[in-house]
């Protein structure tokens, strides 16, 4: 749909659609209201509404929006306690950019950088430099900028003469990377899919690289199946690069997800600032941060890693205090409830909240794939998410109408086409998350069970969802 495109060209309603639009208890029925007809939803109406009434059609109209719950598509958070819902409401009216107003949400944000430095094994916790964000997009962008900053300075002579920046990755990467290639100028150099390799290959990946490579994305996981993708082997391709070409590209991990994951359910992986060729890293708070929209973070290794000039000043208790973001204004209220939740869960709270995430998720794909109409590409056992495609006997239905059969029943189940060179393959994916109970699996199964015979009785699969197939799955 397009950009800012308000009515779809839709007439306005008429006069006695806009009567009827009302319940007659807002009007009428109600002697002191006297509404009539329903305010034009497409224009700044002329005059105000009673809160009661303009709650009920703002109330009214969501209603149509999907359950949050039910959403399997989605990595962001969709439950949190009351309490963590109560510290948000108390605020929601706090701006995170007046540091010097409110100096102790600002302290509360450094807090959360430490404690993340800790996590990702920082070699010093003490100067590690970080920021919260409104997401992990906007962190991937910081980040990229940093690299890209920092190659610009290493090549004063060549650029922005002749020489073209690069960055290599993985064609899964999260549509960010794509956004931070067309915002920020960059060459995107993709290492495909092959065969049953679903994310980057270290060596594919070091034989992209050359004297303009700003550096390499790895992804802990990936969005498109949930799988890590190999750091550790990564940075040791990269390694082996500068061995033989004397190439020094920085790796930064795109941990959205798994950075809040790996830590704690498995600490043997090698992934952050463990590997000296890490530069940064991005987590989404609300993601397996387990808060609610929207919060990010980006950590740099040192300060070497983040140039000097991209970094601002903002006033804090008479001195000043860098800030790094894309946004000015930004809610506080996100950032304290990350807070809250570091302090809430501790490292054992979080590891029993993803070990029961990844449980479910494992069961869950060890259903599907005994149902015998499905082959699991991953089985949930990385990021608690798995994908799922029918079996190749399998020919009356295809993943698009699962998806779509489930939508009937409230489940958001996405089904997508995979990139290059996979672009013969379609999917199903199931993000497990804190609140997703086994309980509530065990119904998405008992729906799944009940449709399948139709499906299976299908002459052919239809195809009329394809058009819409990427649209949900990020
Ligand atoms: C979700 C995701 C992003 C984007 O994060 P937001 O917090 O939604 O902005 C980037 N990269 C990966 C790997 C992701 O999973």
């Amino acid at each position: 749909m397009p950009l800012h495109q308000g009515s779809h060209g839709r007439p306005a309603p008429s006069e006695e659609h806009r009567r009827l639009a009302l319940n007659p208890f807002f009007g009428e029925a109600d002697p002191t209201a006297p509404m009539v007809a329903a305010p034009p939803t497409h224009v700044l109406p002329d005059g105000p509404l009673p809160p009661s009434t303009a709650y009920r059609l703002v109330h009214d109209e969501l209603m149509l929006d999907g359950n949050s719950r039910l959403n399997l598509a989605t990595f962001v958070t969709t439950w949190m306690e009351p309490q963590a819902g109560v510290l948000m409401a108390e605020c929601r009216d706090k701006n995170m950019i007046d540091k010097d107003e409110y100096p102790r949400t600002a302290e509360l944000e450094r807090r959360c950088v430490a404690m993340l430095a800790d996590l990702w094994n920082a070699p010093d916790p003490a100067t590690t430099v970080g920021c919260s964000t409104t997401g992990s997009s906007e962190a991937c962008m910081l980040a990229g900028m940093a690299l890209k900053r920092r190659w610009a300075a290493r090549n004063a002579d060549r650029y922005p003469a002749t020489a073209r920046p690069n960055l290599v990755m993985g064609v899964n990467v999260q549509v960010c990377w794509d956004k931070f290639c067309t915002f920020w100028e960059v060459e995107p150099r993709l290492v495909p899919m092959e065969g049953e390799r679903f994310h980057l290959d270290p060596r594919a990946a070091a034989e992209l690289c050359d004297e303009n490579t700003i550096g390499v994305i790895g992804i802990l996981g990936s969005t498109f199946d949930g799988s890590y993708e190999p750091i550790a082997e990564l940075c040791a391709a990269l390694d082996d690069l500068q061995e033989r070409t004397g190439l020094d590209i920085p790796v930064h991990v795109d941990g959205a997800s798994g950075a809040m994951v790996a830590p704690f359910l498995d600490p043997d992986v090698v992934w952050d600032f463990r590997l000296p060729r890490v530069s940064s890293i991005n987590t989404s708070g609300h993601k397996y941060g387990l808060v609610y929209p929207g919060v990010g973070w980006a950590l740099w290794r040192s300060p070497a890693e983040l140039p000097e000039e991209l970094v601002f000043r903002v006033n804090y208790l008479g001195g000043d205090m860098p800030t790094f973001a894309l946004n000015f204004s930004r809610p506080g209220a996100q950032v304290v409830a990350q807070y809250y939740t570091f302090l809430r869960l501790g490292r054992e709270g979080y590891r029993a909240v993803q070990q029961t995430s990844r449980d479910i998720a494992r069961r869950l794909a060890g259903a599907f794939e005994a149902l015998e109409d499905f082959r699991l590409l991953t089985r949930g056992d990385e990021l608690p998410v798995f994908a799922v495609t029918t079996a190749p006997e399998v020919t009356s239905y295809d993943v698009f109408d699962v998806s779509r059969r489930l939508r009937e029943r409230g489940w958001l189940v996405p089904a997508y086409t995979f990139p290059a060179n996979r672009q013969d393959l379609s999917v199903l994916r199931v993000v497990c998350r804190n609140g997703f109970s086994s309980d509530l699996a065990e119904l998405l199964l008992d729906d799944l069970r009940r449709l399948l015979p139709e499906l299976r009785s299908q002459a052919h699969p239809l195809h009329r969802d394809r058009g819409v197939q990427t649209a949900f799955h990020h």
